[in-house]
């Protein structure tokens, strides 16, 4: 009887190929994923350097090449899902024969875990800012035609300014341009362009850099980071969201998933803590929102209110939890999803395990 020799752990590395045509470059990469999809590739191509990274569980694959000759400003990245193949699609600058596809460069053809894959940036331009309330912006930035990145949902991307001859890095969680009211369409973005809702705080060393960037202006951009996953809510049948301040961000994709793609879902709920009416980011589309779909319910808790509010007070507590995080049936299988200052996480992670939530039921945004 003969044997087969069956799949060594090494064979899991990803590998490549390349071919051309006389006005293509194509870089074939065998992920030996099945499960392959949009969000887990990177591509960049800038002065004749090709990097491209695909995230394999929590390793990272990279294709990272100085290229032999010049190519034209737009990449083409497509993926067969189901076979794990990614091609990426360079147009050659002249349709010359090329002899070889490049220069290796350091981290060319590696595998490692990807915690230990330095942040890469790309410059980024910045499209339009809008108000959401008296502190707070809604920024549009534009990723370069040579990019291909989607930002998936629950994780955050870093941005990088120099600030009075010092580089400074902060975490910011991309968002959509607004609430999804239109529920039959699931949301569409393009993935050329990435959201960002920033407080402007008057002390603030990043955020006032950030206020002093002008329509066209770049700002470099990180590859996402988080360790959400989307299969958590995608089993969900219960969801509360507990949100504060800017805490609100992550808060947007989720809904928007849970929303328009889990079809087991019976509940969303929202609770959504600031200090002032004037601090609660967009209200009015989560009003609009919850009239719109029965499944989906907004709270809102003040800490400062003025005398005249007549919703909840006060600050995260067990009993308003207790009152708030009920199952919908007894065995609800439920997620619970907490962002917010961090000393407003780590109470409300306590308070739900004090009500008998288990570390799975709970997922805390934290940098
Ligand atoms: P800083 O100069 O750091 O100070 C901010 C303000 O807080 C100032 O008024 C300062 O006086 C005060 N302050 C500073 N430190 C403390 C402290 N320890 N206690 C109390 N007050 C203090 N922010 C968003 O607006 N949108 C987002 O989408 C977003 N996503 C994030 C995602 C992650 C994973 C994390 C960890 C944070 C996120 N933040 C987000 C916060 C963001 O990263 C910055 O912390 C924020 O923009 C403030 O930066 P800054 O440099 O302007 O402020
Ligand atoms: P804020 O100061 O306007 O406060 C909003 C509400 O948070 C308050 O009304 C109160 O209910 C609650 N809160 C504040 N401090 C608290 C405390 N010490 N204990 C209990 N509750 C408290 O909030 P903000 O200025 O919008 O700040 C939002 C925070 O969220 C920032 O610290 C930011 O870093 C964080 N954030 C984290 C992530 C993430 O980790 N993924 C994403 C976005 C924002």
């Amino acid at each position: 009887e003969k044997k087969i020799l069956g799949a060594s752990a090494k064979d899991l590395t990803p590998s490549y190929d390349w071919f051309q045509t006389d006005s293509l470059i194509t870089i074939v990469i065998y992920t030996k994923q099945k499960d392959m999809n949009a969000e887990l590739v990177i591509v960049d191509c800038q002065d004749k350097q090709l990097r491209g990274e695909i995230i394999v569980d929590d390793h990272s694959y990279l294709v990272e090449i100085g290229l032999d000759h010049a190519v034209q400003g737009d990449v083409a990245v497509n993926i067969a899902e189901k076979i794990g193949k990614v091609e990426i699609t360079l147009k050659k600058k002249d349709n010359i024969h090329w002899k070889m596809l490049g220069q290796h460069l350091e981290s060319h053809n590696t595998f490692i875990k990807r915690t230990d894959r330095g942040l890469f940036y790309r410059k980024c331009k910045l499209i339009s800012k809008t108000e959401v309330t008296h502190d707070t912006k809604l920024l549009c930035l534009m990723l370069p035609e040579s990019t291909h990145l989607h930002v998936p949902t629950g994780q955050h991307v870093y941005l990088k300014q120099i600030i009075a001859g010092t580089e400074v890095v902060k975490p910011y969680t991309p968002v959509l341009p607004f609430l999804p009211l239109d529920l039959k369409e699931p949301s569409r973005h393009d993935g050329a362009y990435i959201y960002l809702m920033i407080k402007i705080y008057s002390c603030g060393l990043f955020t006032q850099a950030l206020d002093h960037l002008q329509i066209g202006d770049y700002i470099s951009v990180s590859n996402p980071e988080g360790n959400f996953k989307k299969s958590q809510v995608q089993t969900s049948e219960d969801l509360f969201l507990l949100a504060a301040g800017t805490g609100f961000t992550p808060m947007v994709k989720l809904l928007s998933c849970a929303l328009t793609e889990v079809s087991c879902l019976r509940t969303v709920k929202l609770i959504f803590f600031n200090k002032t009416e004037d601090d609660i980011l967009w209200r009015n589309q989560l009003e609009q929102l919850a009239l719109k779909d029965e499944r989906f319910e907004v709270q809102f808790v003040l800490s400062q209110p003025t005398k005249d509010w007549v919703g909840k007070q006060g600050k995260i507590s067990l009993s308003l939890l207790s009152e708030f995080v009920k199952r919908s049936k007894k065995d609800s299988k439920v997620l619970i999803c907490i962002c917010g200052p961090t000393p407003f996480t780590e109470q409300g992670v306590q308070y739900l395990k004090d009500l008998g939530y288990s570390q799975e039921e709970i997922h805390a945004f934290t940098a």
